[in-house]
């Protein structure tokens, strides 16, 4: 489920309705679902703001090509699933024990049964599968699933939080070397080099590395 990379927006300046854009960077979609919050903390940005919100996250994290008529009640659901995995995510980067109710929460999507995907025919009469169509709690199943998956396996060592100091977007660091600094080397790795690079010149003098106030 990946999706190519939109244009990068401008660190200055940015337009109000950039906000509203989701971010891809984060290689699993479960972490992309905590990357509906932006700039995590004082500022932070909601990006699903409105049930269609969720509807055109799940289309463009390519889940479900249909349009799903997204309820108030499961944007809620959604909501609550992505802090659970934020804060499990967190308690894993920390190594402590996640909170017991975000666990019982994260299973209780895990536990919802889900269909799987069946055999439809080509054009030429060859077979080929057909995937399930997954309604919203379907969705959050799976993106639930997909947390576990990553939470408690062996990627879970490789959860990193975005160097940059205005970006607290996580992503699963699959480098070989295990280094990885920056959610994006487009966005804030490019940024941050450039804030060395001005410092440099200016003689060294410590820069706030990005200068922009784009929330991320
Ligand atoms: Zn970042």
């Amino acid at each position: 489920m990946t999706k190519a990379r939109t244009a990068p927006v401008p660190a200055d300046g940015e337009p109000p309705a950039a906000t509203r854009e989701f971010r891809w960077r984060g290689g699993r979609t479960s972490l992309n679902l905590t990357a509906t919050v932006g700039g995590r903390g004082p500022g932070a940005v909601e990006r699903l703001r409105d049930p269609a919100d969720l509807a055109r996250w799940f289309r463009e994290a390519g889940m479900t090509e249909r349009h799903l008529a997204v309820s108030d009640e499961e944007l809620v659901a959604a909501r609550a699933l992505r802090g659970a995995v934020h804060r499990i995510a967190a308690a894993v980067r920390a190594a402590t024990a996640p909170e017991a109710a975000d666990l019982a929460l994260l299973n209780h999507w895990t536990a919802r049964p889900l269909p799987g995907p069946g055999l439809t025919l080509d054009g030429d009469g060859s077979p080929r599968p057909l995937p399930p169509a997954l309604d919203t709690p379907g969705l959050l199943g799976l993106l639930a699933r997909d947390a576990a998956d990553l939470l408690g396996g062996p990627l879970s060592g490789r959860i990193r939080e975005c160097a940059a100091a205005d970006c607290t977007l996580l992503f699963v660091d699959e480098s070989r070397a295990g280094a990885r600094r920056w959610c994006s080397m487009d966005a804030c790795g490019a940024r941050a080099k450039m804030a060395e690079y001005r410092a440099r010149r200016r003689g060294g003098t410590t820069a706030h590395p990005h200068g922009g106030t784009r929330p991320d």
